[in-house]
């Protein structure tokens, strides 16, 4: 099998899909630690989260057991709409790069909405449909996960409020209305139409949005409005877990030619990519069975893991959600204007934060511009126009392949592609035209967003 001549593209069949999801944390030694209610500062119990949450993925979000988790036929029969999604082996840049490494990557961004975020919107809104509810909220930043969450609420019928920042609403008019043409409702944040909203807009009346501000919209209206259930597009444990089927296919294709990846790299917003990417292989790391390389690529301008302080923090500006312990920059920390508009979260998943904590995984962070021009080299020699988050990984990828041509190192290199670039066109503008700037922020800059992490006992920051 090892000399098997390797395609372009390695595909799956239909029927190879996936059936169950594999959670990660059922292989941890150390599980994440446990979502905590901010006024008790004990664990969230699957009551308190069902305020917010479906009660199916609230108990997915609980879940340090379960090693496999069946996936319901009826979200089966929607990833066959667009999956299994290819593994391609990248022969023009290893050509390109003239390196003997061989690289592939997985990619995520052939379906409407342009990226993996699909793989999860489909499962939370089967949930949300099957627990009888109206509707679901939602925070998008760049706008992938809302388009995707809106795709998925139109195929189960069920209504989707779209909190978009601010900026990202101005800046990706066409986004807003692809989400709009699939039924559901945008609503700029920070915005009147919530307490939280009209409270930061007092405090800060020209600002334009963050991730954490729409968090906190989208959160209020679920749990003021019956009927209605918050989602979440990444970070969370549920979300991983759906996320997983990424890995899972990935590595069904490469056991079909018994390729073992050395590397394998994603770019890192909240780790929900990542995560997906990653589980099945860290499985076998965990269970001693294999070991692998994994690096996690931030921005330089929100580096959570590479500059974080791993404690408990709120997942959102308003301080309205749960804590969770984390790589953070605190949730007051807004990023400089950055255009992978999926990576700038201030925090990250607790499952991938504690393997990174133990060990297990690395993180390194690269400035915008390199990844542009990363990002350019990709499409002219591998023709996909790839979205900013995932050129974070491209440009790891290209210089780890590089590293191997200047060591002679025969190594196998693979990358999540997750999405497309075709509404960041206007970052693509700028790159062209020479006009863009790298910020990263200073430690005083990231000091202002330490000092709001809570202080209690125990939480070292
Ligand atoms: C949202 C997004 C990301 C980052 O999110 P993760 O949860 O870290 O995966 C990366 N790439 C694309 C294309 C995205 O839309």
């Amino acid at each position: 099998m090892a000399n098997k001549e390797i395609p372009y593209k390695i595909y799956l069949s239909e029927c190879e899909i996936p059936k169950q999801w594999y959670n990660v944390r059922a292989d941890m030694k150390n599980k994440p630690a446990p979502l905590l209610n901010p006024g008790t500062l004990q664990p969230m119990t699957a009551e308190e989260l069902s305020v917010v949450f479906c009660d199916e993925l609230v108990k997915q979000e609980l879940d340090n057991d379960n090693r496999y988790i069946d996936i319901p036929e009826e979200i089966q029969n929607f990833y066959k709409m667009y999956r299994p999604s290819p593994l391609v082996r990248a022969y023009c840049l290893e050509k390109k790069l003239q390196t003997p490494a061989k690289i592939y990557y997985k990619f995520e961004g052939n379906n409407t909405s342009g990226s993996h975020k699909l793989n999860s919107a489909i499962a939370q809104a089967y949930y949300a449909k099957k627990q009888g509810l109206k509707g679901v909220t939602t925070e998008t930043g760049a706008g992938q996960w809302g388009t995707a969450l809106s795709m998925a609420c139109s195929y189960f019928d069920i209504d989707c409020k779209v909190y978009m920042v601010k900026v990202s609403y101005e800046q990706k008019p066409f986004r807003r209305e692809v989400m709009r043409t699939y039924g559901a409702s945008v609503t700029p944040s920070p915005s009147m139409t919530t307490e939280v909203g009209k409270k930061i807009l007092s405090l800060h009346p020209n600002t334009t949005g963050s991730l954490g501000c729409a968090i906190s919209e989208a959160v209020e209206v679920a749990t003021t409005t019956e009927g209605y259930r918050y989602v979440l597009g990444s970070v969370l444990n549920q979300v991983l877990l759906h996320q997983s089927i990424i890995g899972l296919e990935t590595k069904a294709a490469l056991d079909k030619y018994g390729i073992k990846p050395d590397i394998i790299i994603g770019c890192a917003g909240g780790g929900s990519n990542l995560g997906g990417l990653i589980s099945p292989f860290m499985g076998e790391k965990l269970r001693g069975e294999a070991d692998y390389r994994f690096i996690a690529v931030e921005p330089a301008s929100c580096p959570s893991f590479t500059r974080g302080k791993f404690a408990y923090d709120f997942c959102d500006t308003g301080m309205v959600c749960p804590l969770s312990k984390m790589y953070t920059l605190g949730s007051g920390f807004i990023p400089s204007a950055n255009h992978a508009g999926g990576l700038r979260y201030h925090g990250m998943s607790s499952t991938l934060s504690q393997l990174y904590a133990d060990g297990l995984m690395e993180a390194t962070s690269v400035e915008q511009t390199a990844v542009f021009e990363a990002a350019e080299l990709f499409a002219r020699v591998e023709g996909i126009l790839p979205a900013p988050e995932s050129s974070h990984a491209i440009r790891v990828a290209i210089d780890e392949a590089v590293k191997c041509k200047e060591a002679g190192e025969e190594k196998t290199i693979l990358f999540g592609l997750t999405g497309t670039g075709y509404f960041d066109m206007v970052a693509y503008e700028k790159f062209n035209n020479g006009e863009m700037t790298d910020y990263i922020p200073t430690d005083a800059d990231l000091q202002v967003g330490f000092d709001g992490i809570p202080k209690f006992p125990g939480n070292m920051v």
